[in-house]
């Protein structure tokens, strides 16, 4: 059993739609148990293209059976599944779902960086975040999600 956390967003399309539907994806794949959202934020677009559409972004908390490998396999084919396409980066999308921590494991692959290298400087990621994971660890930088908010200023 492994404990880790994603981040939600979306701001192309039914933005509120396709972020419950990815989290009814992730509840009820067998890999998953205790599984918990946080609410939903409107947030506006951070790098990419000028003149994007404001984000909806949550973020999840979820206990798994599977490798973190796995994992991203996993939303990554939820992403195929909502229609994501990838044009250029940071750009308007249908869903993103990014591995944010697993465990207190840190991983350096070439397809999957954990923690995610950009979640604590990102308040789209921490608000949402503190919600459901507040007191878990960065493992890298040793302080708390709570934290990490709180020092964002
Ligand atoms: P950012 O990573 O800055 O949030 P993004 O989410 O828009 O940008 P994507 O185009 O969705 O970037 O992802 C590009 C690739 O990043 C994915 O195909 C995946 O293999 C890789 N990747 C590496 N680490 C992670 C992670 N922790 N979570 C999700 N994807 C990751
Ligand atoms: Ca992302
Ligand atoms: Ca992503």
């Amino acid at each position: 059993m492994h404990r880790a956390c994603i981040a939600l967003g979306s701001n192309l399309g039914d933005r509120r739609r396709a972020i419950l539907a990815a989290a009814e994806a992730l509840k009820t794949s067998p890999s998953v148990t205790d599984f918990r959202l946080s609410r939903l934020y409107e947030t506006e677009p951070v790098g990419g293209p000028s003149g994007q559409e404001m984000y909806l972004n949550a973020a999840a908390r979820l206990t798994v059976q599977c490798s973190a490998g796995e994992l991203l396999e996993l939303l990554l084919g939820i992403e195929r599944h909502l229609g994501r396409e990838r044009r250029e980066r940071w750009g308007p999308r249908t869903i993103d779902l990014d591995l944010l921590l697993f465990d207190d494991l840190v991983i350096e692959l070439a397809g999957l960086t954990v923690p995610h290298p950009r979640m604590h400087l990102r308040r789209f990621v921490l608000e949402p975040l503190a919600e459901v994971a507040g007191e878990m660890v960065h493992p890298v930088l040793g302080r708390t999600v709570a934290r990490l908010l709180a020092e964002l200023g």
